[in-house]
């Protein structure tokens, strides 16, 4: 008979509920992680790795199609998307199987099965079979995420209205799409939909897109899909009752802030308009933890209201990250097994979107930091002043630095452009240590690479860049 008591449940096994397993076991304690589907959970299965392996076919395709530019002669380069697909899934699958074996390496027990709190330190595990079995812990973590939030009165069809978890299973690419939502998730699919031939427009109600970053950055961006003919529609609404689906085609009105309607049509609508925090169903209203606005309440080492309950993650919102929730996941668990964990600070959290070109930011964009009363200092450099993003035929964009008048501290890094995923890591840590712009300019980059733009846009705070 399998063991049912344990120090510690984690009921789903995602990215913040594998990562805590993981560290709880490391620090000793003997845990259970209970996941009614795969582990890995959003993130590797419908997010974050299977989206990042069509986009990476995506951005090959481009780049093979501009093989001239590159003294190359390819002929004939065409999308075989079930080949992309295959790729895709084979990413996801040997990653999958690397959690399977880190979990078995790390003596977690992983049961299969749909988990509900019974109380608040028991778990019921029912599994498909039908069969139940009951655990016992002393403490237990939520982790059980988030799902694709639908238009109210329009749910997803799978066919022609889809959330992101349909454009993935998908064995196909429409001709044209409209997405509602111009948030990372809706602009990375517009990225990869129109380099796979698409006709893309997006629909956002906020006045740009990627709202949560430098409104600068986002304009930039703005204007690059543009020209590659991404139709971009902001401070605009989708009118969900003109909505028309026929057997090919949706169509429907866009309400602009002027209260023009204009028409809008594609083979899909892509509705990308956020995540539902997964609460539901899950006991936590019999056992009283506390839910706000949707999401669970913890405090700042995620214990929720109910002793012995913790959560973190989708679940608990702020930002929905990955990164987020295993990091939380960790301070969670530390915090359970007695030790003193550095807390999350959300200024140090790094933020992408894995559009063409990237976009990555930490910290304050120049709005909120004046916002905020901080009398800021700017430092701006263009990717066309850097030689390994010419070298690379990738110039596009801009990284802006916001600092400190005063003390000249970093608050803000904002970046459009090559690999700015890999790149906003390098301003994480400079937040994290508590740079000034000056001790950014001041640490010497290697040449030539395209994290010199850090470098230059650092100098650029006090005028002093060389490069432009
Ligand atoms: P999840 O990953 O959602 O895991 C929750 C788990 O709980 C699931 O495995 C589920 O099966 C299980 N579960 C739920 N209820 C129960 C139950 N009752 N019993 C048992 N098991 C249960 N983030 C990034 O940082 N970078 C990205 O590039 C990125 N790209 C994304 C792209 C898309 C299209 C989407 C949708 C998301 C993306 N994200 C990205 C967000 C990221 O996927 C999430 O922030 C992350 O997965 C959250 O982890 P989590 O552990 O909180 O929840």
């Amino acid at each position: 008979m399998a063991e049912t008591q344990f120090d510690l449940i984690v009921l789903g096994g995602g990215t913040g509920g594998y990562v805590a397993a993981i560290r709880a076991a490391q620090l000793g304690l003997k845990t259970a992680l209970v996941d009614k589907a795969k582990v890995g959970g959003t993130c590797l299965h419908q997010g974050c790795i299977p989206t990042k392996a069509l986009l990476n076919t995506a951005e090959v395709l481009h780049t093979f199609k501009h093989a001239g530019d590159y003294g190359l002669v390819a002929q004939e380069v065409a999308l075989d998307y079930p080949k992309a697909v295959a790729r895709k899934n084979k990413v996801v699958d040997q990653l999958y199987r690397g959690v399977q074996f880190l979990l078995k390496k790390n003596k977690v027990s992983v049961f299969e099965g749909y988990g509900r709190l019974k109380g608040a330190q028991h778990v019921e595990v029912s599994a498909q079979d039908g069969s139940t079995t009951l655990l016992e812990a002393k403490d237990i973590l939520i982790a059980t995420g988030s799902v694709p939030r639908q238009l109210p009165n329009v749910p997803f069809d799978g066919q022609r209205v889809l959330s992101s978890d349909d454009v993935l299973s998908r064995a196909d690419i429409p001709s044209s799409v409209v997405i509602l939502g111009g948030g990372a998730i809706g602009v990375e699919f517009a990225s990869m939909y129109n380099d796979f031939g698409s006709q893309v427009t997006i629909v956002e109600m906020l006045p740009h897109i990627l709202p949560q970053d430098d409104e600068e950055v986002a304009e930039q961006l703005t204007k690059l899909l543009t020209r590659r003919g991404i139709k971009i529609y902001t401070s605009a609404s989708f009118d969900p009752s003109s909505l028309k689906i026929d057997d090919n085609k949706i169509h429907a009105d866009v309400v602009k802030a002027d209260q023009s309607r204009v028409p809008v049509e594609g083979d899909v609508l892509l509705v990308a308009i956020g995540r539902k925090a997964v609460t539901e169903n899950l006991g936590l209203e019999e056992v009283g933890v506390e839910i706000q606005r949707g999401f669970i309440v913890v405090d700042d080492h995620y214990r929720t209201n109910v002793p012995h309950v913790y959560a973190i993650g989708d679940v608990i919102g702020g930002y929905l990250l990955a990164h987020v929730a295993a990091h939380e996941g960790m301070i969670a668990v530390e915090t359970i097994a007695g030790k003193n964990p550095e807390l999350l600070n959300p200024h140090r959290i790094p933020r992408v979107t894995y559009s063409r070109p990237e976009v990555a930011s930490v910290g304050l964009s120049e709005k909120e930091a004046k916002a905020q009363g901080y009398d800021v200092k700017v430092g701006i450099f263009p990717f066309r002043a850097n030689g390994k993003s010419l070298i690379l035929g990738e110039a596009d964009g801009m990284v802006k630095l916001v600092a400190d008048k005063k003390t000249d501290a970093l608050l803000g890094a904002h970046i459009v452009g090559p690999h700015a995923s890999d790149l906003i890591n390098e301003m994480a840590l400079a937040k994290f240590l508590e740079a000034t712009a000056w001790e950014v300019a001041e640490s010497v980059h290697a040449h030539p690479t395209v994290s010199e733009v850090l470098h230059e846009a650092a100098l650029a705070v006090d005028g002093m860049a060389i490069h432009i």
